[in-house]
């Protein structure tokens, strides 16, 4: 690839996961005798494949609750939780998402933190475009990422919102950097991946779970992987 100067990172799914062993234990006290941190990541992928266009996308402030709900409602469906059980899931998480200074969102993704030291190691730009609600940067820096980002463009703070292009755009007008210059990596195909390419950006899909088994996207199942391909 030629002169490749940025590697531009989606938050949520793709740096940053939901605390899935929190999560678990959640279920398991709930009654889902089996719930494993990987069967909560899983079911989350492939809801989140599913509709993606919609949670891909900042949920209205009067419309997060909603969402939330129904969204945890479904993965604890998915793991044999009673309605009732699966929308008390739903609603322990949502508290626990509020209540805690660093949400649910507060796990660095299996090797991302060590990838990013060696990208920067080989002295590239990175840096975050995430649909999120104003807390994307904060959330990032509690979890270890703050030394290895140049920037963090959060939708909520901005104006757009990821598969827009001009959210991408924004992020390289603040590098001084072309399209062609950087790549983006992200789990959502719809979101992540349609937005790269239509700005202009080589796109790669985060798919840890290989729920895109079918798609012919430059796809990586593991975050390290890059390190290969870039
Ligand atoms: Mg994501």
């Amino acid at each position: 690839m030629p002169a490749l100067k940025a590697v531009l990172f989606d938050g949520g799914n793709t740096l940053l996961e939901l605390d899935y062993p929190w999560l678990a234990k959640l279920a398991r006290r709930l009654g889902a005798d089996g719930a494993t941190p990987e069967a909560i990541g899983r079911a989350g992928a492939r809801l989140m494949r599913q509709r993606s266009l919609r949670y891909g996308r900042t949920p209205l402030r009067q419309e997060a609750h909603e969402v939330f709900e129904e969204s945890f409602s479904s993965i604890a469906a998915e793991l044999g939780l009673s309605p009732m059980a699966a929308a008390e899931f739903a609603r322990r998480a949502h508290l626990e998402d509020r209540e805690h200074p660093q949400g649910l969102w507060r796990c660095p993704a299996p090797g991302a933190l060590a990838t990013l030291a060696a990208l920067k190691a080989r002295n590239l730009h990175l840096g975050v475009i995430s649909n999120a609600d104003g807390n994307a940067e904060a959330h990032l820096g509690l979890a270890g990422f703050a030394h290895y980002l140049d920037l963090v463009i959060d939708s909520s703070q901005v104006g757009v919102e990821k598969p827009d292009p001009t959210i991408f755009r924004l992020a390289l007008a603040q590098l001084g950097l072309a399209s062609h210059e950087a790549v983006y990596v992200g789990d959502l195909l719809d979101v992540d991946v349609a937005g790269a390419r239509g700005a202009g950006l080589m796109p790669y899909l985060y798919d840890p779970y290989d729920v895109y088994p079918d798609v012919a996207e430059q796809r990586v199942r593991a975050l390290r992987e890059l390190l290969d391909h870039l």
